[in-house]
């Protein structure tokens, strides 16, 4: 090897030396700074002090049903359930979907590719449309429909397994949820394991207030009542069954997932409670966990989204959190930044104090996840409120 050549191997991997040391010093640096250190405020303004304990327990009122550690996954690592006249719901104990038969064949809503754990290969993967034939209800039966219920990769990105699979099936989208996958430009693919083999394609079918659709004795009200995960979601509502679907938003028996499970637009999330409520429905689906969800499941719901929503108010109103804007004169968004972590641990200590919350729950006992979610939730309800028109 020539010594240039040997200088370009030595630059080559001292670079990547480097970049692992980097990379290594970053990791851990980022698994000791679990949250931002300002100790440098005084005590009253550091809320955050108390670092809003986890406990990792989740509460009797929030266990799957069924529990998969006591094995009653029916079907190995997923349970598939009829719940009424021919609709059925799956779930891997994370997401959800829900299908419907029919002499005619199968209505499908949404395709995750955690279920069924779909992989590029097909000899080492169980697709989610093996998952859907693994019952003597679907056998001879194709899926003729598939419905999104909204654009996210997690929940429909398995899409092309069952198109795959039946080539002629039709799938009915939201407009605006057409509209941001035709901007999909595939560059991150594989960062989602089991994302099917090629993106989720288009709709065939697209609406834009409300749709019904139809295949032998199943049907399915398909309807958009504002953002209230992110524009396109849409709820799906099995009139027959009352059955209604409406994925990352109600969590029932859990609290949302981190940040108000993301909403593009809080005023519309807060909204979309009540919304839900408006249906006449006797099963939610919300799209993760493997619980169902009742009234009453999205009432309580809606109860901790209000003590969120209190609780922010009083935190952003706190005084002693204003000090840090005196503490860094000169760094108007630094200190804004700081001001908003420490008013979303006040918000925080608070939801989770029954002492405090106004509906004087104790949350950290009723639903799962309140103390790791909890502090995101206040960000980004607290922000909302102090920017937001809408608000
Ligand atoms: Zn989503």
């Amino acid at each position: 090897m020539k010594s240039n050549e040997m200088n370009k191997v030595l630059f080559h991997n001292l670079t990547c030396l480097t970049i692992s040391i980097a990379a290594f010093l970053l990791l851990t640096s980022n698994a000791y700074a679990y949250r931002t250190d300002h100790s440098f405020l005084p005590p009253e303004a550091n809320v955050c002090a108390a670092h809003v304990p986890v406990t990792l327990t989740i509460p009797p009122n929030s266990q799957a049903i069924p529990d998969p550690s006591k094995g009653e996954f029916s079907h190995g690592f997923y349970h598939i359930e009829e719940l009424k006249d021919g609709l059925f719901y799956v779930t891997d104990g994370v997401y959800q979907i829900m299908f419907l038969v029919s002499n005619k064949g199968i209505i499908v809503v949404d395709a995750p590719p955690s279920i069924g754990l779909n992989q590029a290969d097909p000899a080492a993967s169980l697709t989610l449309v093996e998952v859907i034939y693994s019952i003597p209800e679907t056998q001879g039966k194709p899926i003729k429909k598939l419905v999104y219920s909204h654009t996210h990769m997690d929940h429909i990105g398995a899409a092309s397994f069952i198109q795959d699979a039946f080539p002629d099936v039709k799938i009915i989208a939201h407009r605006l949820t057409n509209k941001q996958l035709e901007k999909g430009t595939n560059e991150l693919e594989g960062l989602l394991p089991g994302a099917g083999s090629s993106p989720p394609p288009l709709a065939h079918r697209v609406f834009s207030k409300a749709i019904k659709i139809k295949l032998g004795k199943q049907k399915l009200q398909l309807s958009y009542n504002g953002p209230a995960h992110e524009p396109g979601n849409i709820y799906i509502y099995a009139p027959r069954q009352k059955v209604l679907m409406l994925v990352d938003v109600v969590f029932p028996g859990w609290s949302p997932f981190s940040n108000l499970a993301l909403a593009e637009e809080v005023p519309e999330y807060i909204t979309a409670y009540d919304k839900v409520l408006g249906f006449d429905f006797d099963i939610f689906i919300g799209g993760h966990f493997n619980r169902l969800g009742k009234r009453e499941d999205v009432i309580e719901g809606k109860k901790y989204i209000m003590d969120i929503k209190a609780n922010a108010l009083a935190a952003l109103q706190n005084p002693a959190l204003f000090q840090i804007f005196s503490i860094l004169p000169n760094n108007g968004l630094g200190a804004t930044a700081v001001y908003l972590d420490q008013m979303a641990c006040d918000c925080a200590n608070r939801t989770l104090d029954p002492n405090q919350t106004p509906s004087a729950v104790d949350w950290r006992s009723r639903i799962g996840n309140a103390d790791i979610n909890s502090v995101g939730h206040c960000w980004v309800m607290g922000e909302a409120m102090r920017i937001d028109p809408m608000f």
